[in-house]
């Protein structure tokens, strides 16, 4: 497939705010699906993410998508980064949003890839919102959020019957240089805490929380690339946690948990960073037999010993 040069140039937009469009007939777009590319190790993605990376005509994707994930993208497959530049310049949203529709108005078949899951803080529902207004097909492919990967990888149950009877999400993003949280909600009891995006406000956060009334005791880790060789876990509590960080100097995208369970970690650690593949590594080495969408049903049933 080759890419119309014009591609590039996003934003071409008519007088009434509409995308200038040359294919009209709705028979020849392509379809976009939108892929979770998991936290990083390769191994976590879905076999359907790794057949689409292995048939698509343009991968389009961001900073949080590991190397090691785009590594599997077929050889020759157009990739087209959209996450910050050295300058620190991220593609704004709607450019994104207008790029894949021109992608797949040219017919192409885009995998629209992401960090962890699309719909988990990774404004996938944004970006199918414009294709569905523009009538464009499309797929949503779930991958493993960080909330679920880097808690495994870091040795922490997320719920625990003895501690955490259940799990809030909730993004630790800065608005106006504050951080503006349901705070009521974050320090309930037999509760743990994921917070996304939370490095930059972690002092702020785990001061709000023993304000509203958290044990300053209260068990909470950082885990920075989870699941990756680069995997660090920094643990302490509400009150030492933020000064353990800064003299780790983690990088981002660092994760945060909150709750008794953390301490579960002293027991259940079971990952080494230098160790990508733990798990396949000792299993004995067979060649990847994809399966095509049509014997996808045979392929689970040979797998499974049927
Ligand atoms: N859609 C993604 C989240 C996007 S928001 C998902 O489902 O995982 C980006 C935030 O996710 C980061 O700031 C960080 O808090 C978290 N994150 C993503 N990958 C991570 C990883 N490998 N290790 C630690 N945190 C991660």
């Amino acid at each position: 497939m080759t890419l119309d040069s014009n591609i590039f140039n996003i934003g071409d937009y008519s007088s009434d705010g509409n995308i200038v469009n040359n294919v009209v007939d709705s028979s020849n777009y392509g379809e976009v699906f939108l892929v979770g590319a998991g936290p990083g190790d390769p191994e976590l993605l879905t076999i359907r993410a790794l057949r689409l990376l292995q048939s698509a005509d343009v991968v389009v994707y961001d900073a949080l998508v590991s190397e090691d994930v785009m590594a599997l993208v077929h050889e020759g497959t157009e990739q087209i980064y959209v996450g910050k530049t050295r300058a620190n310049h991220t593609l704004p949203q709607d450019e994104i949003n207008t790029l894949l529709i021109k992608l797949a108005l040219q017919g192409c078949n885009v995998v629209r890839l992401k960090g962890g899951d699309p719909f988990i803080f990774g404004r996938g529902g944004e970006e199918i919102e414009t294709l569905a207004a523009w009538g464009i097909p499309f797929q949503v492919v779930p991958g493993i959020s960080a909330a679920n990967g880097v808690s495994s990888y870091a040795g922490i149950p997320l719920t625990h019957r003895d501690y955490a009877q259940s799990v809030l999400y909730t993004t630790g993003h800065l608005k106006d240089g504050t951080v503006n949280l349901d705070w009521a909600a974050l320090t309930r009891p037999h509760q743990t805490v994921v917070i996304y995006m939370g490095l930059g406000g972690l002092a702020e956060i785990c001061n709000n929380m023993i304000a509203h009334g958290q044990s300053p005791d209260l068990p909470a880790a950082v885990v920075q690339q989870g699941t990756t060789k680069n995997q660090k876990v920094v643990i302490g509590t509400l009150a030492t946690l933020s000064n353990l960080v800064i003299a780790a100097q983690l990088k981002s995208p660092c994760l945060i948990i909150v709750g008794e369970v953390v301490k579960l970690r002293e027991k259940l650690a079971w990952f080494e960073p230098k160790d990508i593949s733990a798990v396949a590594d000792k299993l004995e080495s067979r060649d990847l037999n994809l399966p095509t969408n049509s014997d996808t049903e045979t392929y689970i049933l040979n797998t499974i010993g049927y």
